[in-house]
């Protein structure tokens, strides 16, 4: 009997918790399918000896995990303060201002000098992802007065956000550019961008990207208020998308963001791009050997809202658990799995297909899900069948078979797809389904007997789109030697 296999996949970043090897190699064992490396931290050449490093162990272990860089974007932060941290009190006065050099507990600096030009008496100002609260009062020249409404302990760095969104700072800032080229010369799978507003800022990126030669996934993170209105123009324009719960929360408030984690994964899948559940998932195993039950429940309810992945951030970058939380997380996603619906969505009946790659796709999954196959094996050069098919639900395990590296990699963070390296066989119909067939049984997907629906381009070797749908019993074609 074969083991039923995760199809939710699970993103990890990677930090001082989990950068030597030894944990590393412990991260993908324990399941992780991406990697994210934060471009907010470290110089390009700490991000190439990180890539460096992962890219060999990725290749010892024999697993297909991708790698992401993740932007900074243009997060708004103060300065320093003269003792690294201060106490604000409730109802106390406290001034913003760029040109403040080193903080007191009566003002701080700011990396954004325009913010003054972006904010109004009455606004409300959140800092440190909404622990602190703010009322704008005046401003005055280069200064933005404020009476604190929340206080607390405010240390160096933190990040600004005004509720409601709003502001002004483009998307890609001049780091972001850079470290665009630097992900295109280290080959990376996939780039988020942060704080995206419109569909333009992720052709921007795209533009910028393939500039310098990349063929990365873009992955839209929606985290402004702006690109929850503009979401259908981002998922035009982008591969991928982020609920980047984290700063989403403080823009639209929290209580606001289940029901737009649930929107952004349906409408991410009705137009055919993937979505990852970002932030704390499982906050809690930062310092705890098992997760809240609550946090068991948030995995396992965007699990059965539909998400390709879920994301570690600090549990895995800073966390003293972090192989135990990428353990406990497939766990709850394995299990999710098993109570989530399989009957096949229905909608794509009323979805009208011009492409004739799409309708194979499509065909094949109901055929697939009718006949109770094993598997399907989708043999392709971009992945975008694999893709189309994952976008539906019919219970049934998607092998996303090519000779392309690239594409082995993309394919990695679809739900319910697996890839399968396909050995170069020739422009030979048999050969080439014969070889599909045994890569198929090396991977432990099929065995000889069992029933598999196929989509392929012919003529065989020319490249163009999948037209060809086969249902085949594993061996029942060879010849007997
Ligand atoms: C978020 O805000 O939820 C997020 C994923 O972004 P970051 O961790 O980069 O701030």
């Amino acid at each position: 009997m074969s083991i039923r296999k995760r199809t939710t996949k699970i993103v990890a970043t990677l930090g001082p918790a989990s950068s030597s090897p030894e944990v590393l190699t412990r991260l993908v064992e324990a399941g992780i399918d991406v990697v994210r490396l934060n471009f907010s931290h470290g110089t390009a050449a700490d991000h190439k000896g990180r890539v460096e490093t992962l890219r060999g162990l990725i290749e010892q272990s024999g697993r297909t995990v991708g790698i992401m860089a993740d932007l900074q974007g243009p997060k708004i932060r103060i300065g320093k303060f003269a003792g690294s941290k201060v106490l604000l009190k409730n109802g106390q006065s406290f001034v913003l201002d760029a040109e403040c050099e080193l903080g007191t507990t009566d003002c701080v600096g700011l990396d954004y000098p325009e913010l003054v030009n972006d904010v109004v008496n009455g606004d409300v100002l959140l800092l440190d992802d909404g622990r602190i609260v703010m009322d704008v009062d005046h401003v005055d020249g280069t200064q933005i007065h404020c009476i604190v409404r929340q206080g607390g302990e405010l240390s160096n760095n933190k990040g600004i956000n005004r509720q409601g969104g709003g502001l002004s700072a483009p998307a890609l800032t001049p780091k972001d550019m850079e470290d665009i080229r630097t992900a295109a010369s280290l080959g990376i799978d996939y780039v988020a961008v942060s704080f995206p507003k419109s569909g333009d800022d992720m052709r921007l990126a795209r533009a910028l990207l393939q500039a310098a030669g990349s063929h990365a996934l873009l992955v839209a993170k929606i985290e402004r208020v702006e690109a929850v209105d503009n979401l259908e123009h981002i998922l035009d324009a982008t591969d991928g998308v982020m609920v980047a719960r984290g700063d989403l929360a403080v823009e639209v408030g929290d209580a606001a963001v289940p029901a737009l984690q649930k929107k952004i994964i349906r409408m991410a899948r009705e137009h055919n791009k993937f979505v990852i559940t970002a932030t704390q998932m499982m906050e809690s195993m930062i310092h705890s050997p098992v997760p809240t039950r609550a946090e068991v429940s948030d995995v396992a309810n965007a699990v059965l809202d539909g998400t390709d992945a879920v994301m570690l951030s600090a549990e895995t970058a800073a966390g003293e658990y972090p192989v135990e939380t990428v353990a406990a997380m497939a766990r709850i996603c394995l299990e999710a799995e098993k109570t989530a619906d399989t009957a096949l969505d229905t909608h794509f009946l009323n979805r009208v297909f011009t492409r004739i790659d799409q309708s194979i796709a499509m065909a094949a999954l109901f055929a697939a899900h009718h006949l109770k196959v094993k598997a399907i094996a989708a043999l392709t050069e971009s992945g975008s069948t694999a893709l189309w098919m994952s976008r539906l639900n019919a219970g049934v395990p998607i092998y996303a078979l090519t000779q392309e590296v690239a594409t082995r990699y993309k394919v990695s963070i679809f739900k319910g797809v697996f890839p399968v390296m396909m050995p170069q066989s020739g422009h030979e119909r048999d050969d080439v389904l014969r070889a599909a067939e045994d890569a198929m049984i090396a991977s432990g997907a099929v065995e000889p007997g069992d029933l598999i629906v196929l989509t392929i381009g012919e003529p065989i070797g020319k490249p163009g789109g999948t037209n060809t749908l086969k249902i085949i019993k594993v061996g029942e074609h060879r010849p007997a030697h």
